[in-house]
């Protein structure tokens, strides 16, 4: 293992009812409070009235921004640094998925930056400090809920970019399954995805002596497989949900890098290169891209693929070689991803080879690519080809 610090300062309350935490969690009375929210649902299932709820016994000054679009904007983050400014907002409330949690993180490290916050995530200026925050998670996927990580897109430039800061730490989450029960079956399928797949992006280091760790990835993949298509069949399950919003959440707040190299995150970066240019659904990206990124690493080196293959998929390594059983491993994925409803081709959202030069080159749009295999230009434009 490696030497590693485990750090998390975000509260989670986990469970029915928990919004209730808020009042005491804001700590004073009277506070400017920023709530940031999405394009309705929250209007439409009810959270919003319970979160008001909560806020008007916290005799919170009350500010909205409504219309975090999925895959946030640079432009919706400067719309809510210029009410922080304006208004002397003293905390923010991000209610919603990734998206909204990920848009309010920019909007907390903007609020105290003179410049343009797009600074901030190109890394031209660093993080100093940030507005602090809170969530209430309404769509189990990105973790975004207990780390530290964000990610916005420029529509300007059609560049995303994840970023990310100690600052940007929410101070409180509140993970109330019951708040995920209107969340649709393809965004239900592409949490799946998304949880499914940092899970693996850890799963993919190269530091010895992690059974633990490994053990614990595995369980929850294995987890992950077992639920999914049962909640998918009955969306309304709190067991089910209450299961996917604890690994959705797991699977991305630090503890699946404990002691190792931190794993590889190539597939989120290419993902990342083609939702900046065709704006789909980040899931639906990586259930295309990461299938493809195993069968690309394999040809290298099969032995991880071949444990994930066996290990979690079950699959017999029994007279076959290593290369058989690891591409059977990565067909499994595929396969199961494909069962739950996620798309399998770039086919499915109508994509061609036409934009590859320029997906390759933002998949670039910050050095070093890959760790368990460090991939160049042709290795991705490999990996997007297999896509097609
Ligand atoms: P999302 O983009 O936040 O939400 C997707 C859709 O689900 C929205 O249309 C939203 O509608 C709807 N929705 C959310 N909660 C709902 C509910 N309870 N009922 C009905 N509809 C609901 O999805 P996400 O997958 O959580 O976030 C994706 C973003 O996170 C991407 O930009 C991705 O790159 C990023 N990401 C971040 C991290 C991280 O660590 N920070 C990790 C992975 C990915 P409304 O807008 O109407 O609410
Ligand atoms: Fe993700």
């Amino acid at each position: 293992m490696e030497t590693f610090l485990q750090h998390n300062p975000t509260r989670l309350f986990f469970g029915k009812g928990q919004a209730e935490q808020i009042p005491a969690e804001l700590g004073e009375k009277g506070l400017n409070v920023l709530v940031i929210y999405g394009g309705g649902s929250i209007k439409r299932n009810g959270v919003y009235d319970s979160v008001m709820n909560q806020l008007e016994k916290a005799e919170a000054n009350v500010f909205e921004l409504a219309g975090v679009e999925p895959n946030p904007r640079l432009t919706t983050v400067r719309k809510g640094v210029e009410i922080c400014k304006n208004e002397g907002i003293d905390f923010l409330l991000a209610i919603g998925g990734g998206s909204v949690i990920d848009c309010t993180k920019g909007i907390a490290a903007g609020a105290k930056y003179d410049g343009d916050p797009w600074d901030l995530f190109t890394a031209k200026h660093p993080v100093e400090s940030a507005l602090p925050f809170g969530t209430v998670l309404t769509l189990a996927a990105t973790g975004s809920e207990m780390n530290s990580i964000s990610v916005i897109s420029n529509w300007e430039t059609k560049e995303k970019i994840g970023w990310g800061s100690p600052h940007v730490f929410p101070t409180f989450s509140i993970l109330d399954p019951a708040n995920t029960f209107t969340v649709p079956e393809n965004q239900t399928v592409y949490g799946i995805v998304d949880s499914m797949s940092h899970a693996l992006e850890h799963y993919f280091h190269r530091t010895p002596n992690t059974p633990m760790i490994d053990g614990f990835i595995e369980s929850l993949l294995r987890t992950a497989i077992a639920t999914g298509p049962k909640l998918l069949e009955n969306l309304e399950s709190f067991e089910h949900r209450e299961t996917m919003m604890y690994l959705s959440t797991t699977a991305f707040n630090g503890t699946l890098s404990n002691g190792t190299d931190g794993g590889d995150w190539a597939s989120h970066r290419i993902e990342h290169a083609l939702s900046a240019v065709y704006d789909i659904p980040h899931g639906g990206g990586l259930a295309i891209v990461f299938p493809n990124w195993l069968e690309h690493v394999l040809l290298d080196d099969p032995s991880r693929v071949k444990q994930l293959a066996v290990n979690v998929f079950g699959i017999s390594p029994d007279g076959k070689t290593d290369i058989e059983t690891a591409k059977e491993g990565a067909k499994a994925l595929r396969e199961f991803w494909s069962s739950l409803g996620a798309p399998s081709t770039l086919r499915n959202y109508d994509i061609d080879d036409s934009q590859f030069d320029d997906i390759v080159k933002k998949t670039f749009i910050k050095p070093g690519v890959g760790t368990y295999k460090k991939l160049d230009e042709k290795s991705v434009m490999d990996i997007l080809n297999r896509s097609l």
